[in-house]
């Protein structure tokens, strides 16, 4: 054998890189499902159920298009890839491997690791499947004191042609959030168009069996699992999104209702992440809507930067600052995880509907990620590992390039102004403004102290307290800081004590 072609379980692309030159008759294709994958992290049902039921999808049709395949299941017992690789080398004897970049450096650094100690070359790829390579962000980031998200967007829509006239912006503006970003009001969301859902064929069916026998007692649940498997079913989940809810999707984008969980979303980046999609067609895709009157350019507009912008911009970061990054702690915050966050079982409503959505479908949208669940880590002060060790677990378009920034950087504030220039901070009205869920919930947002105080707002103002001299600096901050300092001393000594009781788990 000439090449062995390792094709991961996040590249599942039949025109990546790694295939370039590859001969039926020399190649073969080396997929492995292996336990380490869904153990080093507790991976979520859903998530797990997800990338197998992909990955057997894929082995199938490159079965059925007559590429020689050698693929190991999760019961053939291979603890890890490097073990399964080993295996696979020793069996068919290659003369090298190829591999196109990964999405995770753990998996990079073990695989480099299999072929130097088998003594075969590596020849590593770049993965095509994003607009913008390493290298690419390296250029942008190069010589800048801070980077920011919209200044490396605004040189992908000029680079990629992506809504611009001419050298100018599409509608003459970079950016309409203003016209975005409202909360749905007392009537609640109107006409929310419901999901496709892919109902499980035999080969998902299985998968599903499989995994809750292998992993029972990880979080999830497997009963309502219709997320796509096939590149053609995610090219239907596209058109769904552009047709049903790319028209109202920036609108809507920040706000949540109880028991809404898909609302005007795309409910695509596992389809992304998976490789099933390419984020081309994607931004493609919604670029013609706009052009042909179909939905209206705000809409478009936030839509792309989320796709053309920050997942690049996150993959970036990722292949920038690793491995360092994953160590991060600027705010030194040292608390256990929660236990509700595996069950969902605690009395604050946001919480409850954000983490048993995610355990139901293995999927929140952003709001829910970065303001709920993310909020309430990080004013708790969980220790960022355990925070992201519980994203990368739960979601199904969970994958550490995308993850960790978003966790680490962007939610946790524990890379201290990389990804986001202050923490996101908020007291539970802003919950309060952007939902229905304190309507239903027995603590009030805008308390912080008493009985029926929201824990979130009184953890708010202990965080700004026990951060204040830090936060203090940052001129982003500093009416936030200015309103604590108003506080009377007797005022403060209570948000520390009921901030104490929230910790210790007796309020909640
Ligand atoms: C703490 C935290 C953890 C996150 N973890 C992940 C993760 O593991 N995987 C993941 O793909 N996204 C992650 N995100 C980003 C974002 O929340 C999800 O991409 C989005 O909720 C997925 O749902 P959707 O497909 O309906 O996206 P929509 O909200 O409809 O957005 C459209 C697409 O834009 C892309 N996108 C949007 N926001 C981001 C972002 N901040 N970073 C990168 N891509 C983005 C996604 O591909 C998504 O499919 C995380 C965000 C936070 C705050
Ligand atoms: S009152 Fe506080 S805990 Fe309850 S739903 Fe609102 S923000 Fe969440």
């Amino acid at each position: 054998m000439r090449h062995l072609i390792i094709v991961l379980g996040d590249q599942l692309n039949r025109d990546a890189s790694a295939f370039d030159g590859f001969d039926p008759a020399q190649d073969c294709v080396w997929m492995a499902e292996v336990a380490e994958e869904s153990t080093h992290v507790r991976s979520g049902l859903p998530r797990t159920a997800l990338f197998l039921s992909a990955m057997r999808h894929y082995a199938a049709q490159c079965r059925a298009d007559g590429l020689s395949l050698d693929y190991a299941t999760l019961e053939d017992g291979h603890a890890t890839l490097a073990d399964a690789l080993r295996d696979a080398i020793g069996r068919h004897r290659p003369r090298g491997l190829v591999l196109t970049a990964p999405g995770d450096w753990r998996v990079l650094q073990a695989l480099r690791a299999v072929a130097a100690a088998e003594g075969l070359p590596l020849d590593l790829r770049d993965d095509r499947h994003f607009y913008a390579t390493v290298r690419d962000f390296a250029a942008h980031a190069k010589g800048r004191k801070q980077l920011r998200m919209e200044y490396f967007y605004r040189e992908m829509r000029r680079r990629h042609r992506v809504l611009m006239d001419g050298d100018e912006p599409a509608g003459g503006e970079w950016n309409f959030d203003a016209e975005n970003r409202e909360s749905f009001g007392k009537t609640g969301p109107q006409g929310v168009p419901a999901p496709l859902r892919f109902e499980p064929d035999a080969i998902t069916r299985e998968v599903i069996a499989l995994v809750q026998k292998r992993f029972a007692g990880h979080p999830g649940r497997l009963e309502s699992f219709a997320w796509p498997v096939t590149r053609a079913q995610a090219l239907q989940a596209l058109q769904a999104f552009i047709t049903r809810r790319l028209p109202h999707f920036g609108r809507f984008q920040d706000a949540m209702w109880t028991d809404e969980p898909w609302l005007w979303h795309a409910l695509l980046a596992s389809s992304l992440n998976l490789k099933l999609l390419d984020p081309r067609e994607v931004v493609n895709a919604a670029e013609a809507a706009w052009r042909e009157g179909r939905a209206p350019l705000p809409a478009v507009e936030g839509f792309i930067r989320q796709i053309l912008g920050w997942r690049e911009y996150v993959r970036g970061i990722y292949w920038t600052q690793m491995p360092g990054y994953a160590e991060r702690n600027a705010l030194a915050a040292h608390e256990p995880l929660p236990g509700f966050y595996w069950t969902g079982d605690t009395s604050m409503h946001c919480l409850r509907q954000a983490i048993g959505q995610t355990l139901e479908h293995g999927y929140a949208h952003h709001i829910q990620r970065l303001m709920v669940t993310g909020l309430y880590a990080l004013l708790h002060g969980v220790d960022p590992k355990e925070v992201h060790a519980w994203y990368l677990a739960v979601y199904v378009d969970a994958v550490e390039w995308v993850e960790l920034p978003n966790t680490l950087g962007m939610s946790q504030y524990a890379d201290g102004g990389v990804m986001a220039s202050k923490p996101y901070v908020a007291t539970g009205q802003y919950i309060g403004r952007m939902s229905n869920y304190c309507k239903g919930c027995r603590f009030k947002p805008e308390r912080r102290t008493g009985d029926d105080a929201c824990p979130i707002t009184t953890l708010y103002w202990d965080f700004l307290a026990r951060h204040e001299a830090v936060l203090a600096k940052n001129p982003r901050m500093a009416l936030q800081v200015k309103n604590l300092v108003r506080l009377p001393p007797e005022e403060r000594a209570a948000i520390a004590a009921r901030a104490a009781q929230v910790r210790a788990g007796s309020v909640g």
